[in-house]
């Protein structure tokens, strides 16, 4: 297939900073959240799902014309293959791409993962992608090496990849997984990728508390205007996530045009009570995810998993920050260096947003005191060498 002519669309001024959308992109009273089971990821129980979901949102023809441009957006946080339940699953994307064709559509795949180590052709290799572009003719692009256009939304700036712009529908493609500073990462978090290069710990320097980062990951979600989110959940991550957890079955693929009603969703489903994550907080503040959500599922709680491992920061994070400051020196979760794993790449050195970290006669050390407990370091570190300890206090009410 010939490469897909990447101009911009028409419908985009791009002299102008583009503003967020201040209202739900659903366009709906009610936001629908289609939930179907999912137990592998052979292409053909996959694909029959996908089919039934988009089907539940009225096919996926309503947002996909033939000649669109189509983005895909999945989640290729670290080189790591699919079944580390770090990335979204290839054949998830293989199935969204063929159906993306069978409407006449181009299939364009693209992220940004943070800290890239060794070229962004290795995540493609490690991740499956590469396998998916040969065998279906979708292209992969890079937002690291794509122009950027300049947006704005409550104040902030922000420099998103340029191929925002051209291309027609965006469809977003989560995986869900647990986040050690923001508990939980789906269709909102997923789309921070969007932001190139070291934007990404720049921002995390500027807005350390989850509550405010939560802030950046919604306006970006805002800005970016995905149309279509499928999030992969029938291998979601569970503990330290979202790349030291351990894989955990879930058994689903859930959809839906609304991205915060699909987090609120998900996120029951593996145990936490939306209402006290950082982003459905601020998405709700926005109006944004509609509170009344319906689902072709009659019985969510019967769905729900009471046994999933929840991270490390979990307590912490919903206990009013008054007593938190107040229990600071006895109640901490910190990163941790396992100096046996730790290949010395130095990749968490030139990501900590806050340098905090250094090279010190060949042993990694962390300074503590400058430390902002972003946990970006333990995200990216190729080796996993970078875990999250918690003070005995801590461990006394955090699952371990
Ligand atoms: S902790 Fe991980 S990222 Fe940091 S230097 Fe060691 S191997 Fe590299
Ligand atoms: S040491 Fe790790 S957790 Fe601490 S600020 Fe740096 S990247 Fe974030």
């Amino acid at each position: 297939m010939p490469k897909i002519d990447l101009e911009v669309r028409k419908d985009i001024n791009t002299n102008t900073p583009q503003e967020a959308n201040p209202t739900s992109f659903a366009g709906l009273p009610t936001s629908f959240v289609a939930i179907e089971p999912c137990q592998s990821y052979s292409f053909e129980e996959v694909y029959q799902t996908i089919r039934q979901l988009f089907s539940h949102l009225g096919g996926l023809a309503q947002y996909v014309k033939s000649g669109d441009r189509v983005l895909l957006k999945p989640n290729m946080l670290a080189a790591q293959a699919p079944d580390k339940a770090i990335v979204t699953h290839p054949t998830v994307v293989e199935v969204v791409t063929r159906m993306v064709q069978e409407l006449g559509g181009y299939p364009i795949i693209g992220d940004s993962p943070g800290g890239i180590v060794g070229g962004i052709q290795r995540y493609w290799d490690a991740t499956g992608l590469t396998r998916i572009a040969k065998r279906t003719g979708a292209q992969l692009v890079s937002f690291e090496t794509s122009k950027m256009f300049r947006c704005s939304s409550n104040g902030s700036q922000y420099y998103l990849t340029k191929i925002l712009q051209q291309v027609d529908v965006i469809i977003n493609l989560p995986k869900l997984k647990t986040h050690n500073l923001m508990l939980f990462t789906g269709a909102v978090k997923n789309m921070y990728g969007v932001l190139p290069g070291y934007q990404k710990t720049e921002f995390h320097k500027h807005a350390p508390h989850p509550q405010d980062f939560a802030k950046v990951l919604l306006d970006i979600y805002q800005l970016s205007r995905p149309h279509l989110h499928l999030m992969d959940a029938v291998v979601g991550m569970e503990g330290d996530g979202p790349s030291n957890g351990t894989p955990r079955p879930i058994g689903y693929l859930l959809a839906s045009t609304d991205g915060v009603a699909l987090d609120t969703i998900a996120s029951y489903l593996i145990g936490f009570n939306p209402a006290t994550l950082p982003t459905i907080r601020e998405a709700k503040k926005r109006n944004l995810g509609q509170t009344k959500i319906s689902s072709n599922v009659s019985t969510l709680q019967e769905l729900k998993l009471n046994d999933f491992k929840l991270p490390s920061n979990f307590l912490l994070q919903i206990v009013p920050k008054p007593l938190v400051d107040i229990f600071k020196p006895l109640v901490w979760v910190r990163p941790k260096i396992n100096e046996k794993e730790c290949t010395r790449c130095k990749t968490c050195i030139r990501n900590c947003p806050v340098k905090a970290m250094r090279l010190d006669s060949d042993t990694l050390r962390i300074d503590y005191k400058m430390c902002i407990k972003c946990f970006c370091c333990s995200e990216i570190c190729p080796a996993h060498a970078i875990s999250l300890e918690k003070s005995w206090l801590a461990r006394l009410f955090v699952n371990s």
